[in-house]
């Protein structure tokens, strides 16, 4: 942090450490985040001359401590977890951080500063161009994203602005679970898609259909769920939301459960079945062994009133 020439002449730490202040005097401007550093330093007189780092127990530096020490710290907003969050992918992340700031330049912003400028969406040409008609109330997106609600067992429209859609997976999706996960994955990646649709349409004259980007959302989720060390619960909406996404789902079993079989009568086998059913979806599944409880053969069907 300091040169030698910056000490140059030194002999003892108490040489800066007098009356219980520093002594420092360091005219280069450059120089002001290390005597941040240094303020936050207590000098403790024993038979050595010993500096200690007070912003940690131990007292030694680090430079996780030193950024945490001097940096202007703002009051955590609610919509930073539709970014932040454990298993965020970075590069959807920075769309979405500019999409809450204001900060991404739709064409209706565009126009304030170019008057002339034609500020209708390019996805379905027929609204003006703004965040909240892109991510959600567009034709072309507000079918991506209702799609992608009914494979998490919700059935409605979008809501009118992001924030509240911001605000409704939120609440409803907290936790590390795997479904929890998938949904706030689900929502950076179709705003991440979106822009990058856009973009390409207004740019490079590239058009993709909405089945595509769809089914890009869903590999997203699907390839970031099974990278992640995430469990689940053992239930059925657990299992349909995993099963429409395509990822592993990873119960976690909290303790054993032992449970007896008998096998069936000498050269004759047994179904041994289980079902589950919610108030629009069910499923079944079954197994089939011989007399000596080999696995013979297994199924299962889900269904959906669609
Ligand atoms: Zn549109």
């Amino acid at each position: 942090m300091f040169n030698s020439s910056t000490l140059a002449g030194i002999k003892h730490l108490g040489e800066l450490w007098r009356n219980e202040i520093w002594h420092i005097i360091l005219d280069n401007d450059s120089l002001k985040v290390e005597k941040e550093i240094l303020s936050r330093s207590l000098f403790i007189k024993a038979d050595k001359n010993r500096a200690i780092w007070m912003p940690t127990v131990d007292g030694r530096l680090t430079i996780k401590s030193a950024w945490e020490a001097i940096r202007q710290s703002s009051p955590i907003v609610p919509w930073a977890k539709a970014y932040w969050f454990k298993g965020h992918i970075p590069k959807h992340a920075i769309v979405v951080w500019k999409v809450f700031q204001n900060k991404l330049l739709t064409k209706d912003k565009m126009q304030n500063i170019f008057p002339s400028i034609i500020s209708r969406c390019i996805l379905c040409s027929a609204h003006q161009e703004s965040i909240n008609h892109l991510f959600l109330n567009c034709g072309y997106t507000s079918w991506i994203w209702r799609s992608i609600l009914r494979r998490f067992n919700t059935r409605r429209r979008p809501f009118r602005s992001l924030q509240e859609e911001e605000n409704w997976v939120r609440l409803n999706w907290t936790g590390m679970r795997q479904a929890a996960t998938a949904m706030k994955l689900a929502l950076s990646s179709t705003i991440y898609r979106i822009w990058k649709e856009r973009n390409e349409r207004q740019f490079q004259n590239v058009k993709c259909h909405k089945s595509v980007i769809l089914k890009a959302i869903l590999q997203d989720v699907k390839e970031r769920i099974n990278w992640l060390q995430l469990h689940d619960r053992d239930n059925p909406l657990s299992v349909s939301i995993a099963s429409h996404f395509g990822y592993m789902l990873n119960i976690k079993i909290n303790r054993e459960r032992f449970c007896s079989w008998t096998p069936p009568l000498d050269g004759e086998y047994k179904l041994n079945t289980y079902a589950s059913l919610e108030s629009n979806e069910g499923g079944l599944g079954g197994v089939i062994r011989n007399d000596r409880g080999m696995l013979i053969s297994l199924f299962s069907v889900n269904c959906s009133m669609e």
